[in-house]
């Protein structure tokens, strides 16, 4: 097949211990998953299901060294805000699939970053708009490296953190997830096709708040490893 222009590169995600790495066909991401976190957004979260919205593939910036990886700091804002969160890597492809089959989806698990231009979602909120600016940006998606199911299982508890210039911002356990890893897979298949190549963010933990260049962010999931960013 000849191609008019250059196809993209593929994104993709290194994997612990291995040589292979991960193809990202999308980024899902869930909205408001711990309660604290709805409540710091003044959302009242006992009345909600799920909410979804997507990054494009190439967001993801991998962050699987032990040097910081580099995240420019994006035009079009004054208020860049980090998210630390658990992101499950989905292996194989499936619909409407039922909460007691989901964990049979997961490839592994990944901490990540949803960094976010908190002001445009501010006013995309008050104006009923998309949150796309807000949220799918160049260089949005930081990811640390994959730890394949066959290593560390389905972590349901365990620390999540970032700390921004050695000082902690945000600090919860992965079983305050309002909405549990099958929750989402479950949910998340009956408006989309899931397939293989596909990430889930899951949601932050409240404390999120801004950051600016010169800030290195440090993020870690007990098992899951660390990730280190720097803002340019
Ligand atoms: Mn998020």
């Amino acid at each position: 097949m000849n191609f008019a222009i250059p196809p993209a590169p593929q994104a993709s995600v290194g994997i612990a211990a291995s040589r292979d790495r991960f193809p990202v066909r999308r980024i899902y991401c869930v909205g408001r998953n711990y309660a604290a976190h709805a409540r710091e957004m003044g959302i009242d979260p006992s009345n909600s299901s799920p909410i979804f919205f997507c990054k494009p593939a190439d967001a993801v910036v991998p962050a699987n060294g032990s040097k910081s990886v580099s995240v420019p700091y994006p035009p079009q804002t004054k208020d860049f805000e980090h998210e630390i969160e658990l992101v499950v890597a989905i292996g194989r492809g499936g619909r409407e699939i039922a909460c007691s089959a989901a964990l049979d989806y997961v490839f592994g698990y990944a901490v990540g970053l949803d960094m976010t231009r908190r002001d445009l979602q501010a006013n995309a909120r008050k104006r009923g708009e998309p949150w796309d600016t807000a949220k799918a940006f160049d260089h949005s998606a930081p990811i640390g490296s994959l730890y394949p199911v066959s290593c560390v299982g389905h972590p349901e508890s365990g620390a999540i953190w970032l700390d921004v210039n050695g000082k902690r911002r945000q600090e919860a356990d992965l079983e305050q997830l309002i909405w549990t890893v099958p929750d989402i897979i479950h949910h998340l298949s009956y408006y989309f096709e899931l397939a293989p190549g596909d990430l889930i963010y899951t949601g932050t933990p409240s404390g999120v708040g801004p950051v600016k260049p010169g800030d290195t962010l440090v993020g870690g999931i007990d098992e899951l490893g660390e990730i280190s960013v720097r803002i340019n």
